[in-house]
């Protein structure tokens, strides 16, 4: 949605806040949990209330899955399919242009329904550790199709830019919407990714975070993902390069290479989808590994860079999910001594494997299942944030608290807040910062000293997104 928004910006077109009154809506959908499609059908609905008039443009994933239902929440929105975003782009141009009176032109269309009229929103669930909906996959930032161009695959509006190097999936977990939403893998060519990276770069942003939605299966003719990422590092001056989330069997002794050369430059922290710690549920889920070869993994991982930080995802309540199984999970999440965990409620997913199963789990056990697993998610991100207290770390920062102090991640992506001297704006220095005690309010964030500041080269423009969740996410 970077992409439409300077698009239409470059039209003349003036942005408003979404609660206020609009000649055009776009709506962004997601379908990648119950809670994101429910979320969407809902925006659709706000917007069609608010601005009664408006041209109401609906694109996303939702789209692909349930185009009946949007129509139906608003018989006047155009629908564009993922395939058919770069056609709204095109098309966005000549459609602000048309005068109120005419008819909307022939827009590109989604393909014919494949969604029954009677689908329900499923899919697993979604329960962050910080108790609200978070993505799933690689969705970190995965706002454009790899098609699209630079402008859109890139979210560059931010501190940190969020660089798309992969789009689609092909591994059909039992569970999962997204092989059906968004296609097959396919890759940005090598060469492409590194224009992407020094175009974020020249804009001021010092970490770059790679992400897709099945980036370990990144290609392009010979280079895989190490390969990539070692072109980026020799070929860019990025300083901070992130993966946004990897499956287990992609995290080779090959990428751990690429990230223990790199001098530092790419960040010690994996976030490492398990999705259950019980190997009968893993292979229902279609997992490719079982428990042992995880917890191999997350050692490796920690061989190979001391301290490093693994962040997991876990779906509760997969069907087939008895009591021993929970307990086994539950047990295997504490066994791992991770920096954080994503928690998913499993819901079925009209058209997924797993949701014609036998042994679906009730939601009362499935939310007591979640809860306990939030109670572990809490209790990780506070030892791991413990753990740090005396340590020297490299934030970047992004964003100013109401205090006076400035907010960013470090290198593990654990928050940390300092005070700039002489209450000079942070945004986008790297600090050196020395973490002294967690966080009153925040248990899972660090207060420090700063003891040195790496001013930025160039100062990005304000960043709104960034400061606003940064702001909310750090509880004060
Ligand atoms: S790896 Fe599995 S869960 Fe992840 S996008 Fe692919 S099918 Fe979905």
């Amino acid at each position: 949605m970077d992409g439409v928004e300077r698009q239409l910006r470059a039209l003349g077109v003036e942005m408003v806040d979404c609660h206020e009154p609009a000649d055009l809506v776009v709506v962004n959908t997601c379908c990648v949990t119950a809670i994101a499609d429910r979320k969407s059908r809902q925006a659709v609905r706000r917007a069609r209330r608010a601005n009664p008039d408006a041209r109401i443009l609906v694109t996303g994933c939702s789209v692909v899955i349930e185009p009946e239902i949007l129509a139906a929440a608003d018989p006047a929105a155009r629908l564009y399919d993922n395939q058919s975003k770069d056609r709204l782009l095109v098309e966005l141009a000549a459609l602000v242009e048309l005068p109120r009176d005419q008819p909307l032109p022939t827009l590109s269309g989604v393909k014919p329904a494949r969604a029954r009229a009677n689908d329900r929103a499923a899919e697993p669930a979604v329960e962050s550790s910080r108790g609200g909906p978070i993505q799933m996959d690689g969705d970190e930032g995965d706002d454009g199709s790899i098609e699209d161009g630079f402008e859109t695959r890139t979210g560059v509006d931010r501190t940190r830019a969020f660089v798309k190097i992969q789009d689609g999936c092909s591994f059909h977990c039992t569970y999962c919407i997204i092989p059906r939403a968004r296609g097959p893998e396919r890759s940005l060519a090598a060469d492409d990714v590194l224009a992407d990276v020094r175009r974020a770069l020249a804009a001021g942003h010092r970490e770059v975070v790679l992400t897709g939605i099945n980036a370990g299966t990144y290609a392009d003719g010979g280079i895989a993902l190490p390969g990539l990422v070692r072109r980026i590092l020799a070929e860019t001056p990025v300083e901070r390069i992130r993966l946004s989330s990897i499956e287990p069997q992609h995290v080779t002794d090959e990428l751990l290479a690429v990230w223990v050369d790199s001098a530092g430059r790419c960040l010690p922290h994996f976030h490492i989808p398990l999705q259950s710690g019980d190997d009968t549920i893993l292979r229902r889920m279609g997992r490719r590994y079982d428990a042992e070869s995880y917890a191999d993994l997350v050692a490796r991982v920690r061989r190979a860079m001391p301290g490093a930080a693994v962040h997991a995802d876990v779906i509760v309540g997969f069907p087939g999910e008895d009591d021993a199984a929970w307990a086994r999970t539950r047990e295997f999440l504490r066994s791992l001594t991770l920096a954080g965990i994503h928690v998913f409620r499993y819901s079925a997913r009209p058209g997924t494997a797993a949701e014609r199963m036998v042994g679906q789990v009730d939601s009362q056990t499935k939310k007591r299942r979640a809860a306990e697993a939030l109670a572990l998610a809490a209790d990780a991100r506070v030892s791991f944030a413990e753990r740090q207290i005396g340590e020297e770390m490299r934030v970047l920062f992004e964003a100013p608290l109401p205090d006076g102090r400035w907010l960013g991640h470090a290198e593990s992506h654990v928050l940390v807040a300092a005070a700039a001297p002489g209450g000079d704006p942070l945004r986008n220095a790297i600090g050196l910062v020395r973490a002294e005690s967690i966080g009153p309010n925040a248990p899972d964030r660090l207060l420090g000293r700063l003891l040195a500041v790496d001013w930025p080269p160039i100062s990005l423009p304000p960043g709104r997104i960034a400061h606003e969740s940064l702001a909310e996410a750090a509880g004060k």
